[in-house]
């Protein structure tokens, strides 16, 4: 059987203070694109128009396992069928590996990374045992343990010697190093909705996270490195993705301080959700745009399937 139809109306609201902002839609094409894309996709497009701004694509296929060619041009192709159109080029990001290892190089210059060699299941393993002995240990909004992070403590020698033998490591941001570089209070400007509706200034919390991850051990960037690097690079002024990654702006608003970025307008908008309420995910196959196509559904099925309201 195929997806959902919503029975309530998802209404495009939104209001922020630009005019001819510079938008992106900034998929990765590791699966393929479900109803949630669709709608962020159009939302992007509709407030690019009425602000009068440009709207650009970049496609963030750092993931080398998981992106494939196949799938990417399966999401253009849904893209276009959708009728979104871009102003200027994609950007790939998987061709700029060069820039985010220089901002890695600087980064671990200013003593703001540190190498480390555990694993994220390793690092979840070891903490269920301690919480199971009993102890507390932070989780992040996303429920993954903090990294405990001894390497932060190593002398510099103890890095390179870390480096050396592991041959192939990780590049984590010292939180709290990246944090008392700041006196101002973190914040952005944020013109939807989070999950409690805010709107107007919203304070970041970066430490809620932890030692996040810059760099990977098989590409010198992660995902948030790579996302505010291309966004400063892009010109993008006006960033409308889905609510499921507000708690990532916290990140992304430390880093654009640490490396000198200007920070965008952020504009979180809600989630499509299935019958059960939840989140859709590109491994479930009945919402994603291929299938519904192959169904006979039309672009204008779509829309009302995500409750759109042009
Ligand atoms: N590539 C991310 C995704 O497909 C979107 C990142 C963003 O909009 O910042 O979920």
């Amino acid at each position: 059987m195929i997806a959902i139809v919503l029975t309530t109306k998802v209404h495009p609201h939104y209001s922020y203070p630009m005019t001819q902002p510079v938008l992106r839609f900034a998929p990765s094409p590791n699966g393929e694109l479900h109803l949630g894309h669709a709608y962020s996709a159009l939302l992007n497009q509709q407030m690019a128009n009425d602000a009068g701004g440009k709207l650009l694509l970049r496609i963030e296929d750092i993931d080398l396992e998981r992106c494939n060619p196949g799938l990417e041009a399966q999401m253009l192709n849904d893209l276009e069928w959708l009728g979104i159109e871009w102003d200027g080029v994609p950007r790939w990001q998987s061709e700029h590996l060069d820039a985010y290892q220089d901002a890695l190089d600087t980064l671990e210059a200013e003593g703001l990374v540190y190498p480390s060699i555990s694993s994220r299941g390793e690092v979840r393993h070891r903490i269920s045992a301690l919480e199971e002995s009993g102890k507390t240990w932070p989780r992040d909004p996303d429920g993954v343990p903090h990294y405990p992070g001894e390497e932060r403590l190593y002398t510099a020698e103890e890095r390179a010697a870390l480096k050396r033998e592991a041959g192939k490591y990780s590049l984590r941001l010292d939180m709290a190093k990246a944090l008392g570089r700041y006196t101002k209070p973190l914040e952005w400007y944020e013109s939807g909705a989070g999950p409690k509706a805010e709107t107007g200034k919203i304070p970041a919390h970066p430490a809620i996270w932890g030692d996040v991850l810059l760099g990977r051990k098989d590409v010198p960037t992660s995902y948030h490195l790579a996302c505010v690097l291309d966004d400063a690079l892009q010109g993008v002024s006006l960033i409308v993705r889905g609510q499921d990654l507000f708690h990532a702006t916290s990140i992304h608003r430390l880093l654009q301080e640490v490396l000198g970025l200007p920070a965008p307008v952020y504009h979180h908008h809600r989630l499509i959700l299935d019958d059960d309420g939840q989140k859709l995910a590109k491994s479930r196959k009945d919402t994603s745009l291929r299938q519904l196509r192959d169904a006979g559904l039309q672009p204008d099925d779509i829309k009302r399937m995500v409750g759109w309201e042009a």
